[in-house]
């Protein structure tokens, strides 16, 4: 399996952590540079386990047996109804290990556990919708325009997938990418977060148990400038599913582009959530606070820009300080915690360092805006959940994404007003309205250039359903049946009898 319980023995001295594989080709292996990273965990601040630290050398390995499960072997001549079964048999193991996998991602990331269970209960749903999409996918024959000849278009996978994650949903966000590639008949080496890899490699043994060949999914734990660089280098990788930071995005786009890769990108956003004078206060209290408070604030789609209609900005504020205050914060593995850690000791800085930004730019804190030193939060990572008001949409606070528990108010007077400072940002990828007229509820969403708009919603996502950003906040669309023509090339096929 995918850990070892003999562990690793460190230098000092001190207690033998777990000690987790790479998977190559079907193996569970050590890296060739015969050194580890240790994973810490959010809520003691302690190192549990360690990963191997993976170098150039063991990306070439994964991805030559990627591009030998793609060429050759079973996985290149399986009927795609057989990989639809392979994929649905996944599903089911992942439901039936749902424990495990949540276990280690809290442990991991400090997510809580209550989220992480509903998590894994939905997970199935991505591999059972493009399992029986994998048969689905046919060809067509355009009336075409070249007398005598016979025209048809197929589609095919595109080949070899780099699949690079960031650490806030590391089993989520790379089944959005392994679905879809899969059920393509696409191979993949996943390149997990630095700080949050164990899920991941949990849920590679699954794929082992459900019987894919080997070669057809690898992973490869390590840094990104030792192992996702080489990854996006290598010229036998024909994709890259990217998820994480704008800066990594941008050096990944870039380096992609010297060999025209395929990319997709999913990045960070700057989301807004408008609250205008109808609304149902209560619902949208509830909304604005799942829209940032849930994930301690790091998720992509995270709603970090509450914009307040005037009229009632400053019972909306009353309330939502009210509810806030009665957070509880503390353990994720215990049901009674509403706020969990942030995922790493650098997110905690930075988040920190944010705080004062906004500070010194003059914005109000009405809520939090320090480290969290409730006793029930120990010597974990933990940031009170800070609200400030009076921030005008050109401060830094208002346009940068900070990835924690922090909430930006900016006042507003009319509904172009609204759309403006909604629109005014380099991000696009979510946006949530609030709002009982139905005009507004029907003309808005088209006015906002974002990927994803909700009204009187927050945070819905679907394997139905295409996600991804506009502007900055990305490149192409993960879900629904968008996704699946990600991951493979269109090709024209012209017959001249
Ligand atoms: P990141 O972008 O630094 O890392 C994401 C993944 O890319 C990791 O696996 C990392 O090892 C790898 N990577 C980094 N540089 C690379 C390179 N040049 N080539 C190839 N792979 C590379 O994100 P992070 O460290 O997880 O977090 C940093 C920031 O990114 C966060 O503070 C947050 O603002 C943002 N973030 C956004 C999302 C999102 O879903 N949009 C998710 C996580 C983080």
């Amino acid at each position: 399996g995918s850990s070892v319980s003999s562990g690793q023995v460190r230098a000092d001295g001190s207690p033998r952590l777990e000690a987790f594989k790479l998977y190559i080709d079907g193996e569970w292996c050590e890296s060739a540079s015969g050194r580890w990273l240790e994973t810490k965990n959010p809520y003691t601040g302690k190192a549990w386990a360690v990963i191997p630290r993976g170098n150039a050398q063991d990306v070439d390995r994964a991805v030559q047996a990627a591009n030998r499960a793609f060429v050759s072997g079973p996985w290149a001549s399986m009927h795609p109804s057989d990989r639809g079964l392979l994929l649905h048999r996944l599903g089911d193991l992942i439901a039936a290990n749902a424990e495990r996998l949540a276990e280690l991602e809290v442990r991991d990331n400090g997510k809580l556990r209550v989220e992480m269970l509903g998590q894994m209960k939905y997970l199935p749903r991505w591999f059972q919708y493009y399992g029986g999409l994998a048969d689905k996918i046919e060809g067509r024959m355009p009336p075409t325009d070249k007398k005598g000849m016979l025209h048809y278009v197929s589609y095919e996978p595109v080949g070899v997938v780099g699949a690079i994650t960031p650490w806030n949903s590391p089993l989520l966000l790379t089944v959005w990418k392994l679905a879809p590639a899969l059920a393509a008949g696409n191979t993949v080496v996943i390149k997990p977060s630095e700080y949050a890899s164990t899920s991941l490699l949990a849920l590679v043994e699954l794929f082992e148990q459900a019987g894919f060949p080997k070669g057809v999914v690898n992973v490869v734990t390590g840094l990104g400038a030792e192992t996702g660089e080489p990854l996006v280098e290598h010229p036998c990788v024909d994709r890259i599913a990217f998820t994480g930071g704008n800066l990594a995005g941008r050096n990944i786009y870039e380096a992609a582009a010297r060999q025209f890769k395929r990319v997709s990108l999913e990045l960070g956003g700057k989301s807004p959530n408008i609250v205008f004078g109808d609304a149902g206060i209560e619902d949208a209290v509830k909304g604005v606070i799942s829209g940032i408070f849930a994930a301690s604030g790091q998720t992509c789609m995270a709603g970090s820009r509450l914009l307040l209609h005037s009229s009632i900005h400053d019972a909306f504020l009353a309330r939502l300080v009210e509810v806030m205050k009665a957070a509880r914060l503390g353990d994720p593995n215990s049901p009674d915690t509403d706020v969990g850690p942030v995922a790493t000791e650098q997110q905690l800085q930075k988040v920190l360092d944010y705080i004062e930004l906004a500070k010194e730019e003059g914005a109000r804190c009405i809520l939090g805006g320090r480290r969290a030193t409730r006793p029930e939060c120990g010597e974990g990572w933990f940031v009170e959940p800070t609200i400030f008001a009076d921030v005008t949409n050109d401060m830094r606070i208002a346009r940068e994404e900070v990835f924690g528990p922090v909430l930006s108010v900016i006042k507003f007077d009319s509904d172009d007003e609204a759309v403006a400072l909604a629109n005014d940002t380099p991000f696009g990828l979510a946006a949530g309205l609030w709002t009982t007229d139905l005009a507004r509820s029907l003309s808005l969403p088209k006015r906002l250039r974002a990927g994803t708009v909700w009204v009187n919603a927050y945070r819905v996502v679907s394997y139905l359903s295409p996600f991804g950003g506009f502007k900055e906040s990305g490149l192409g669309r993960e879900n629904g049946l968008e996704a699946i023509y990600e991951y493979m090339e269109a090709k024209s096929v012209f017959i001249n009898p």
